[in-house]
């Protein structure tokens, strides 16, 4: 009992570590809104709080949702520090932080980790119902207004604070920092959407968007015991990627709809598939989707996270075919380790290796966003 207690750190004590506290100053990539160049700035990293974690950033990938805001599809409170899928090494772990990650395993400073995307109130009624990513007092890493002294938490900076009840991984050496960076984001979105499609084996699947969500889900499905897996999408390119990544068969969006639908029905032995997963966005894609459904069929929407047009859905066909639909907005603690699970077996039997197409330092970030945004590659990596 003697040891537990002095264990915990006392008031007094967590005074004194947070004025003891380093004083390192790191460079982060201002994100002023939409149309304005990124600002490279230096800034003091604050002295951490109880249960903090300080992490030196190693590499990030640019998500689609980081170029969504690049582009002004999405709205962030500005100025921001973008990039959320991240790969660090722990710094400083702050007295209250109880220095294991999910797992159980003991973080040392020198390990290399990566976290969930948000940390919330573990005790709030979402996250007690399973839904931690809506949890109270709700933080997500690369969201955040940067104001002040609070400016290190995102991907595009030195550091990142990683704030009391953020889940954490650690990581082998051994898996590829441009492999891991997208296991809290795209990785762990995707574990999520097989959770909400339940049990896959035995199961024809149909993904439309072939983006790095869509790839991801089409070799975790194939892991998962999917019979058939189509890939739909309208880059040439992306339906490539689609087959390197597990699909069976693939569909381009830019041909006929109902011949498209006529050839799923054929593949999916006259039946439809039993799961479609839309990982586009794309109104067309979510109503064809629909119409791709057998009965029983189950839709699970992840990519429509910026505004679209309503859909035009038949309610008759719903009702009659006896059809799901279901949303999935980022992920809880289970899928984060299931994800992890997923890559550290996999990441070498599918072609994740080659997913960051290009990289680039900090102080390039600037060319990243331009090189994304021109090239629709499945990531750009910044390295550190
Ligand atoms: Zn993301």
């Amino acid at each position: 009992m003697k040891d537990n207690n002095e264990a915990l750190p006392q008031l007094n004590e967590l005074e004194i570590y947070v004025e003891a506290s380093t004083s390192r100053e790191g460079e982060i990539a201002l994100f002023k809104g939409p149309g304005q160049d990124f600002e490279l700035k230096m800034f003091k990293v604050r002295p951490l709080r109880p249960g903090e974690v300080l992490v030196k950033n190693v590499y990030t990938t640019i998500c689609g949702s980081d170029l969504h805001t690049y582009c002004g599809l999405r709205n962030e409170p500005c100025p921001t520090v973008l990039g959320h899928e991240i790969v660090g090494e722990v710094l400083e772990i702050a007295p209250g932080h109880p220095g294991i990650d999910l797992r159980g395993r003991q973080l040392e400073v020198g390990d290399r980790i990566t976290w969930t995307v948000f940390s919330s109130d573990p005790n709030s009624v979402n996250s007690l119902r399973g839904m931690p990513q809506k949890g109270d007092k709700l933080y997500k890493y690369g969201h955040v207004q940067a104001s002040g002294h609070e400016v290190f938490h995102g991907g595009l900076a030195t550091y990142c604070i990683l704030q009391p009840d953020t889940g954490i991984i650690k990581l082998a050496d051994t898996m590829p920092l441009p492999v891991a960076a997208t296991l809290n984001c795209s990785v762990s979105t995707v574990a999520g959407a097989l959770r909400m499609a339940g049990n896959i084996k035995g199961k024809t699947v149909l993904i439309t968007g072939m983006g790095h969500l869509g790839i991801t889900c089409a070799a975790m499905c194939r892991e998962a015991g999917a019979t058939w897996i189509g890939g739909a999408d309208v880059s040439a390119k992306r339906l490539n990627d689609a087959l390197s990544f597990g699909a069976d068969e693939v569909f381009d969006m830019n041909a006929d709809t109902d011949v498209l639908l006529r050839s799923i029905i054929a593949s999916t032995g006259g039946k439809g598939a039993d799961v479609v997963f839309d990982m586009s966005g794309a109104p067309d894609a979510m109503e064809f989707g629909i119409a791709g459904l057998g009965i029983g069929g189950c839709a699970i929407w992840v990519g429509a996270v910026f505004n679209t047009r309503p859909l035009q859905i038949d309610p008759e066909r719903i009702i009659r075919s006896l059809i799901t639909i279901r949303g999935i907005h980022n992920y809880n603690y289970e899928d984060f380790q299931y994800a992890f699970d997923f890559m550290d077996r996999n990441w070498q039997k599918y072609p994740f290796i080659e997913v960051v197409e290009k990289e680039f330092s900090l102080d390039e970030v600037e060319h990243a966003f331009v090189y994304a945004v021109a090239h629709k590659p499945l990531r750009v990596g910044i390295k550190f």
